[in-house]
């Protein structure tokens, strides 16, 4: 019997019984492992740490996606940063009324092997004619000039090795400059049971970056162990988020996207209001501000 354990936390770990080894191998920039699993479908490792499942990966990918561009109302021009597993473009490619999908991935590898291995996950987003690919560090690349964006999605790995540069208040800075009036930036921002230091560090670096509306949306995903995961929040524009539960169902509704699995107006709504502990644990993130 092979056993895969997840090495992302140090002090607790999670162990997956190997059905079978698909991939292994080193783009140059990450370790990349595909196995199968009796329960959880084909997982996907990076450096060591689970990105996802082909079980649940859904709940994740929909909040990421459908929140912001729900809540913005009328988000043409989506960039998501990372996610080269393609999940969540599947999301995005969901809204018809997105015109164009820009697309910012360090490593090309990632992509051509979900294309192979997981082409479910992407389920034809790589060539929707709205999708445009740049190859490029998604900070350098907010960094420079290019189009403004609506809705910006960081689904990028964990705060260490290339996905590092993605937490820090430079990068949210670069992506405030880079939405257009009224826009959302929303970015994975970990498990706040386990990391709780990188919700506090990404709340308070967003507001370090000036954004006028930051706070947190969380989904439970059983893979990302701990329970609740949080996604973090930033705009300039409050309203984005106090959005009724009328409004959410009537944008969802026209849509007329169908055979979602995690994402409801209801569970939009509810995801805003976490458990008052993990509402404190943000809040400390406006303390460190002021000390
Ligand atoms: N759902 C995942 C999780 O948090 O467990 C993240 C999924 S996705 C596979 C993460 C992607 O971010 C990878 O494809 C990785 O190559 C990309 N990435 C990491 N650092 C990056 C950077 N600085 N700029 C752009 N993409 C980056």
């Amino acid at each position: 019997m092979l056993w895969y354990t997840e090495t992302l936390h140090p002090r607790w770990r999670q162990t997956l019984l190997v059905k079978e080894v698909l991939y292994h191998s080193n783009t140059g920039l990450q370790e990349i492992v595909v196995f199968e699993h009796e329960d959880w479908g084909r997982v996907l490792v990076l450096d060591g740490a689970l990105q996802l499942t082909t079980e649940d990966e859904f709940v994740y990918h929909e909040m990421l996606a459908h929140v912001p561009i729900l809540a913005h109302g009328a988000a043409r021009h989506v960039c998501v940063v990372g996610g080269g597993d393609g999940g969540t473009l599947r999301e995005v490619c969901r809204h018809r009324s997105v015109e164009r999908v820009t697309h910012v991935e360090i490593d090309p590898g990632v992509i051509e092997f979900c294309r192979k291995y997981f082409p479910e996950l992407s389920g034809g987003a790589f060539d929707d004619p709205r999708y445009e690919l740049v190859v490029a560090d998604g900070a350098k690349y907010m960094a420079g000039d290019g189009p403004a964006f609506d809705v910006i999605i960081v689904d990028s790995t964990d705060p260490q090795g290339p996905g590092a540069v993605l937490f820090t208040a430079e990068f949210y800075a670069a992506c405030r400059r880079r939405l257009a009036p009224g826009g959302i930036l929303v970015t994975q921002t970990g498990n706040p049971a386990i990391e709780k230091q990188e919700l506090v560090d990404t709340q308070r670096n967003k507001r370090r970056a000036g954004f006028r509306d930051v706070f947190f949306y969380v989904c439970a995903v059983p893979t990302y162990i701990g329970g609740f995961m949080s996604l973090g929040w930033a705009t300039d524009e409050p309203a984005h988020r106090q959005l009724d539960l009328e409004t959410l169902r009537g944008r969802f509704a026209e849509t007329g996207i169908q055979g979602l699995r995690y994402y409801t107006p209801e569970i939009h709504w509810a995801s805003f209001r976490p458990p008052p502990h993990l509402v404190a644990l943000a809040a400390k993130a406006a303390e460190t501000e002021a000390d």
